[in-house]
């Protein structure tokens, strides 16, 4: 497949640029599962600059998720990092350079984006918090003129300076924290129902994912009902168990060992047996290793519990929601706790 034929545009014009301007010689690629049919793309116009290239076969979940041990092994002096990102950026971490490239989705999410507007001004929201993932933020400036121009008030932010309008899996309560007294509902143009989810249970508000992919509007509320009455569940089951393993991921975005330090002794203080246990992905196959932990406490990846808890037999909880094994009880409990990814120990004796 050429370039011309490839959904997507990865910018290789400014990524060229950006390998010339910092002398690559070996370039690890790193591009999300579904995107790695595409290599060959990258490859050639990489071995156009005589540059060696590599493919890292692993999961590369987000911007959290660098290979830099593979890079390392490989004697890469550049990573590029491909999917994550909404424009060419160039980083340095541990003596690697790291090019962020985007993956831009080429068809317009503009048309099914202004049919979920009606849908949600039907309900009468008008003020409306906009996002897009980072395969769409090269239509976000248009979508956002084109959705004012339907009647609606559209408002966003952004967790970095250079990502106006981009949505990631976490951090939400940073994301909607000066924006959620300003809107009545939520947009949100990406694939599947991730981030729409996020939003949904931080906010509680009416959320619809326009999914340019399938070409579907999603009405965010029914499916997340399911997954949190669930997510209760398991949350109720954990109070029961004695035996806890707290999980570290070593992934540069996602290790917080302090973190994990704490919880583990807050939970020994509740009388629990707790022990730290380490690993880079975090998958069923490693945890079904050891049996003699009853419940898992996630230090990672926010949306491993959330997303992957039915591939599980146990329960895995996010830090938010330690507070109520360390309570005993499930009073109070708040959806959005679920996706918090630090220690929130109100109410806690
Ligand atoms: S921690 Fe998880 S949700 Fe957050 S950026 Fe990384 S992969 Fe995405």
């Amino acid at each position: 497949m050429c370039k011309e034929e490839c959904p997507y545009d990865f910018r290789l014009a400014e990524v060229v640029s950006k390998l010339k301007e910092i002398q690559a010689r070996k370039v690890l690629v790193q591009l999300p599962n579904g995107l790695k049919k595409y290599y060959p793309i990258l490859r050639t116009t990489l071995e156009d600059l005589e540059i060696e290239v590599f493919l890292s076969l692993s999961h590369s979940w987000g911007v959290c998720d660098l290979a830099l041990g593979e890079a390392k092994k490989t004697m890469c002096d550049t990573i590029l990092h491909v999917g994550h990102h909404g424009q060419v950026a160039l980083y340095t971490l541990s003596d690697i350079k790291i090019v962020c490239s985007p993956a831009f989705y080429k068809r317009n999410p503009i048309p099914l984006a202004t049919r979920g507007l009606k849908l949600l001004m039907a309900k009468g929201c008008k003020r409306i918090g906009l996002f897009t993932t980072a395969q769409h933020l090269n239509y976000f400036q248009e979508l956002r003129e084109a959705l004012s121009e339907a009647g609606a008030k559209v408002h966003t932010t952004q967790i970095f300076p250079w990502m106006p309008g981009q949505i990631i899996g976490c951090r939400f309560d940073t994301i909607v924290s000066n924006l959620d007294r300003k809107v009545d509902a939520y947009l949100v143009v990406g694939g599947g129902i991730f981030h729409g989810l996020g939003l949904f249970v931080t906010t509680n508000k009416p959320v619809i994912i326009a999914d340019p992919y399938s070409n579907r509007l999603i009405e965010v509320a029914e499916e997340a009902s399911q997954i949190l009455k669930k997510r209760l569940f398991k949350l109720m089951e954990a109070l029961d168990k004695k035996n806890y393993a707290v999980v570290i991921s070593t992934k540069i975005g996602q290790f917080r060992l302090a973190l994990a330090q704490k919880i583990r002794d807050l939970l020994r203080g509740r009388g629990k047996v707790a022990e730290l246990v380490v690993a880079d992905e975090i998958s069923p196959s490693l945890l079904l290793n050891i049996p003699w932990a009853q419940a898992f406490v996630i230090v990672a990846c926010p949306r491993i519990a959330i997303d992957h808890q039915e591939e599980y037999p146990y329960p895995l909880l996010n830090p938010g929601e330690v507070k109520y094994v360390l309570r005993g009880s499930l009073e109070e409990y708040t959806p959005k706790d679920s996706l918090v990814p630090n220690l929130s120990l109100n109410n806690v004796a």
